[in-house]
């Protein structure tokens, strides 16, 4: 069992006694701590900037000043180098171990129970230089004075290397302490897990830390696959756990997955310089994805510059047609324009010939009824005549038997013109009808008082109002 292990909670202790360095003397601690609060801390701060003032009376590993929950300062012993025998954390130790015992029980003999399996596997290996041991301490060769104690040690092809199976009390300072020890010296350290699950929320701090200070992220689990792929095959197998880069190329990212595999030692590469094996190279395959990444995104660069470029020549070809297509617009309404502007003078010319031709049948038709007037007017004159014919003819001869009313009607009759030229002109024409009528029938008529006035610019109405009618 891991000796940092069983000390975990004896270092919990209330020191009853300190030894000072200075004196040689060992003191009551009470005496020390029954000083008032401001000494305390003065000698506190003073503990940890010069650790050899007080130590354990036993081992002489410092001390340091704590404050418990109940408020009061207590002297805590420091965590002893490896190898350290000291009685009182030894047989605190063995107390503490009987207490927690029953809960560490199942992890401790899974501890052993792992170390044995890896030693008798590797004892098959015939590439194993010599024997594997277990808990043998290495001393270093670089650094002399150091030494640590792995759980399995071997010489696999010619590299020394161990085995350290991780449990759940490792902590970060003796991760780091057995890291940085092994590398020194030139050993491959092998970090072994009982179980691991990658995508698991509460993976350990522990694992954690382990894992990705792997240079490549490789995680080693002895699980039951690699137990019995071991025992299948007479020598350690091991799952590795590993993460994987992949380009998404629809979201243009780097997706890492996790993903496992069983390796056999041969399988393992041993980093030049942290001295921890790894199988599957992540930082080797993350740049290649960067790199096929960068080169997608500069492809897809590329085809939307060309797909840009072509569709400002598609822009351009559309611009062209939809120019023709105005031109052809334009050239469409400017004939229409055309034929709706020769229509409209057509009609107008229509109009101004069927107004001529209307003007023309009114002029025509005007002249004919002139022509008709005319005629009618011929036809009238003549209807007179013959009104007039009957007049002279139903009225007798002589001048004797006509009243003096038919002697006007027969004179005046004609009342286009009443000057005595015309009235003569009348007279006469009686005569010549066979009226026998005296030479001065004017003046008898005038005498009678029939005629008012007898002068050439008679109206009608003057007459007929002089004449009585
Ligand atoms: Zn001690």
């Amino acid at each position: 069992m891991n000796a940092i292990y069983k000390e975990q909670n004896a270092y919990n202790l209330r020191m009853l006694e300190i030894f000072n360095f200075n004196t040689g003397k060992i003191e009551q601690a009470d005496s020390w701590l029954s000083q008032d609060n401001e000494t305390i801390i003065k000698l506190r701060y003073a503990l940890r900037a010069n650790k050899k003032a007080y130590g354990c009376p036993s081992c002489k590993t410092g001390v340091e000043l704590k404050k418990g929950k109940d408020g009061n300062f207590f002297f805590q012993h420091n965590q002893r180098e490896e190898g350290v025998k000291c009685a009182l954390i030894d047989k605190l130790s063995y107390t503490e171990q009987r207490i927690q015992l029953y809960n560490a029980s199942k992890e401790a003999e899974e501890h052993e129970k792992l170390k044995r399996f890896i030693y008798d596997h590797l004892k098959m290996d015939p590439k194993i230089i010599g024997a594997p041991e277990i808990e043998k301490i290495v001393k270093g060769k670089k650094v002399l004075s150091t030494w640590k104690r792995p759980d399995v040690s071997c010489n696999y092809n010619h590299q020394d290397m161990v085995f350290e199976i991780q449990n759940s009390n490792t902590g970060l300072s003796d991760i780091v302490a057995r890291d940085s020890f092994y590398k020194k010296e030139q050993v491959a350290i092998v970090w072994v897990f009982n179980q691991f699950d990658p995508l698991s929320s509460d993976v350990k701090l522990t694992q954690a830390d382990i894992i990705y200070n792997n240079p490549e992220v490789n995680a080693f689990v002895l699980d039951q696959a690699a137990m019995e792929a071991s025992k299948v095959a007479n020598r350690l197998f091991l799952t590795c756990h590993y993460r994987v880069p992949q380009v998404n190329f629809d979201k243009m990212t780097i997706e890492i997955s996790w993903e496992s595999s069983l390796v056999a030692l041969e399988d393992l590469h041993i980093d030049a310089e942290t001295f921890k094996p790894y199988v599957f190279p992540f930082y080797r395959k993350l740049n290649e994805a960067k790199q096929e990444l960068a080169a997608q995104i500069q492809y897809e660069g590329k085809r939307i510059e060309k797909e840009k470029t072509h569709g400002r020549i598609v822009a351009v070809e559309r611009f062209e047609e939809a120019r023709k297509a105005r031109l052809l617009e334009e050239k469409r309404k400017k004939e229409a324009a055309e034929k709706h502007r020769k229509k409209l003078a057509a009609q107008r010319a229509e109009a101004e010939k069927r107004d001529k031709k209307i003007k023309q049948e009114w002029m025509e038709k005007a002249a004919e009824n002139r022509l008709a007037k005319i005629a009618q007017q011929r036809q009238v004159a003549q209807q007179n005549r013959i009104e007039a014919d009957k007049i002279e003819n139903k009225y007798p001869k002589n001048f004797k038997d006509l009243t003096t009313a038919q002697c006007v009607e027969l004179i005046f009759k004609n009342k286009y013109s009443r000057d005595l030229l015309n009235l003569n002109r009348r007279i006469l024409e009686l005569k010549q009808m066979g009226f026998n009528l005296p030479d001065d029938i004017l003046s008898i008529l005038e005498q009678r008082q029939s005629i008012a006035k007898m002068e050439g610019t008679f109206s009608q109405t003057q007459f007929q109002r002089a004449s009585g009618y």
